[in-house]
């Protein structure tokens, strides 16, 4: 996260229950686990969540292969870790929280959106 110049410190914004990390906001936080759940099981992945450096790993795999279902996995993956990352900013900066589902469906749409 440093390295985007962004400076972490504090409570998570999303749940307010835990100090904020890239790893908590973008996996470990209970309001990330939803929406993540949410969009990988409308991907067909039937697991939950892993840690940061197995999605990482996961996502570069799955960008590699010709599949279309892998392509559309690696975007979703891309499009979840952004979206959550503009729930955080739109809590900090304007108060603002958008429900779980609004979440999903938003990332679902740019998913087919970008897929088609
Ligand atoms: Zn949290």
């Amino acid at each position: 996260m440093r390295g985007w110049g962004i400076n972490i410190a504090g409570l998570c914004e999303l749940c307010q229950a835990a100090d904020e990390s890239l790893e908590h906001l973008f996996f470990d936080c209970y309001f990330s686990k939803e929406v993540w759940g949410g969009v990988l099981q409308h991907m067909e992945v039937n697991r939950s969540v892993m840690q940061w450096d197995l999605e990482v790993q996961w996502c570069s795999v799955k960008s590699r292969s010709t599949k279309a279902a892998d392509t559309r996995r690696s975007i979703a993956f891309a499009e979840t870790v952004y979206a959550l990352w503009l729930q955080r900013n739109a809590k900090i900066f304007k108060n603002k929280t958008d429900s779980v589902d609004c979440i999903i469906r938003r990332i679902l749409f740019i998913v087919a959106c970008r897929y088609e």
